[in-house]
């Protein structure tokens, strides 16, 4: 199979999504954070009702795997009673909220994206993939990440609204940065932004009190594996952790929390350095370097598996490796040094591209791609 579909939507805990391996059940933490108890029971859900792996995505989000038709029911239940899913099926679809990970209590970060999510029922309907992010700490880390109304800091220090796809934003007064994004929303609603879907392509001009000349500030690095002030952060292989692994992780009590950041990276509040097996304790690790969605047989529109070949592949492979099950590229969205797209159960390799790139080499199996690349 080489063509893919597009989904105009996402799937949330109320509106699961049939995937190769079942119903696939997303969980968006509020303010991208679980304390330690709700993370535990957590991954006892994911044990008993999924099949025991949780994805981690680009938008900080966790997914149950794995769900049948029977479970989800009691599955969303018992996740609206940890309050991990709202009841309110509308709010829980609108709560798309992207907040740098590394807030702090108070901060603005924090008092945004808290302001926010009181008044999600304050929103039009919007386009199931429009999202918020609130990237207000000392400069951004989220400005590669997607999202469609955004508060950043900005490069005059103090906080802009800015528009996705637009370069700069207006300078927010402080006390209701919550309530412009509020109102960038109703302005996308109302001028016809639905129709483009998202706002990067709402080419309509903005309204005067949403136009701004302030570029972001520069942006300091992702958090990577290694200690920070706040804990210790672990990389998700492939953005996937075994419940099991990080259940054991979590049975330490010094741990507080767990922090779901968008880079496939875990960390884990108050705790001490050390590996633990089954994620990536090193930022060097080849693995960190390497995506690759979840392929066959998980995946409907994969006619190769990804992973294992991934694996192999990464430490012989320099820059970014992509290795997607079809052209979609759903793992990774930006160029990768060596991409590898499976198309009708054969590879095309291509190199600096996306999957899908016109490729250098066509038609080749895994054996072919390890022995190109010197793996034995
Ligand atoms: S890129 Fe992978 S996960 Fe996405 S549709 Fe293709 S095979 Fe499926």
């Amino acid at each position: 199979m080489s063509g893919f579909a597009i989904k105009g939507w996402c799937p949330d805990a109320w509106r699961p999504m049939e995937t190769g391996d079942g119903l696939l059940v997303r969980i968006k933490p509020r303010l991208a954070r679980l304390p330690r108890e709700q993370a535990r029971a957590l991954c006892a859900l994911a044990d008993r009702f999924g099949n025991g792996i949780i994805d981690v995505t680009r938008r900080a989000n966790l997914q149950i795997r794995g769900v049948n038709e029977t479970g989800w029911r009691d599955l969303v239940r018992e996740l609206v009673e940890l309050g991990l899913v709202d009841a309110d099926r509308r709010i829980e679809t609108l709560r798309n909220l992207l907040v740098a990970p590394d807030w702090a209590q108070g901060d603005d970060s924090h008092r945004i994206a808290c302001e926010l999510l009181a008044r999600l029922g304050q929103l039009p309907d919007l386009p199931g993939k429009v999202g918020f992010v609130v990237d207000a700490g000392a400069a951004p880390v989220l400005l590669d990440e997607p999202g469609d109304f955004r508060v950043e800091r900005g490069a005059t220090g103090g906080l802009i609204l800015r528009a996705a796809g637009r370069s700069t934003g207006v300078e927010l007064a402080a006390g209701n940065e919550a309530g412009m994004l509020v109102a960038l929303a109703h302005w996308f609603h109302d001028s016809g932004g639905a129709l483009a879907g998202r706002m990067a392509r709402h080419d309509a001009p903005l309204p005067d009190w949403a136009t701004g000349a302030v570029p972001p500030a520069p942006p300091v690095a992702p958090m990577a594996p290694g200690s920070t002030p706040q804990g210790t952060a672990h990389g998700a292989p492939f953005g996937q952790a075994e419940a099991a692994v990080l259940a054991r992780a979590l049975a330490d009590p010094a741990i507080k929390g767990l922090r779901i950041t968008p880079w496939r990276v875990l960390l884990f509040e108050g705790a001490q350095s050390g590996a633990i097996p089954g994620l990536i304790a090193s930022a060097t690790d080849p693995l960190l370097r390497a995506y690759a969605c979840p392929g066959a047989p998980f995946c409907p529109q994969a006619s190769v598996a990804t992973r294992d070949l991934a694996r192999q592949l990464a430490p012989a492979i320099s820059g970014n490796l992509h290795v997607s099950g079809c052209a979609k590229g759903c793992a990774c969205p930006h160029a990768a040094a060596v991409v590898l797209t499976g198309r009708d159960g054969r590879f095309d390799l291509a190199h600096n591209g996306r999957a899908g790139s016109p490729a250098d080499l066509t038609d080749l199996s895994p054996a072919a791609v390890l022995a190109h690349f010197g793996v034995a």
